[in-house]
């Protein structure tokens, strides 16, 4: 894998959007063609052969490799919403944010007990939105659940991984 080419691609806003965040901004992971490719192979490289039949994108960011990488497994895309965004009747699961409460929602259609769900986010911080992201897949009942991420902030947010089951397998790329 190479990481270098990723991290010379990705840039970082100091103070963004509030003083004292460091913000990953990786739509400049997403222009370059050769940090895209590289992303979209290293997550199949993950996830071949372990019959995933649909990614569960988070918005919006989530979207764009969910796309890439979906088309690849051979697997499908659910999309992770916030509220008011999906035209058909939902699921949705709530979540405490630093500044109050956000919710999340999925077609209840989307996910049946027979798919192996992978979700994906660009970045893990504090785990709080894939964690609800998780909780409400689970209403689904799905085979198993594998969650990915671009970026994980290990060294800021240390704990981030406890807050998940055990068996739900965490992977990211840099
Ligand atoms: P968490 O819920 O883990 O604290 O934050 C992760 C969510 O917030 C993700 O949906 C992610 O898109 C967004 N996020 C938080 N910090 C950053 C950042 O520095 N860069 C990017 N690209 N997204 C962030």
């Amino acid at each position: 894998m190479n990481n270098q080419l990723l991290l010379d691609n990705l840039r970082c806003i100091p103070d963004w959007p509030i003083d004292g965040v460091n913000f990953r901004d990786v739509t400049t992971l997403f222009k370059s063609p050769e940090a895209l490719k590289e992303i979209a192979d290293e997550m199949c490289d993950f996830y071949t052969n372990k019959g995933i039949t649909k990614i569960v994108g988070i918005e919006s960011r989530g979207f764009v490799m969910s796309s890439a990488v979906a088309v690849k497994l051979g697997a499908g895309i659910v999309l992770c919403r916030k509220p008011g965004k999906l035209p058909c009747k939902t699921v949705q699961e709530s979540y405490a944010k630093e500044y109050g409460i956000d919710t999340i929602e999925i077609h209840e259609d989307a996910i049946n007990e027979n798919d192996v769900i992978l979700l994906h986010d660009d970045l893990l911080a504090t785990g709080g939105t894939m964690l609800a992201a998780c909780n409400l897949v689970k209403k689904f009942h799905p085979k198993k659940i594998y969650c990915n991420f671009i970026i994980e902030l290990n060294s800021e947010f240390p704990k981030s991984r406890e807050l998940f089951d055990k068996d739900i397998e965490i992977t990211s790329l840099l």
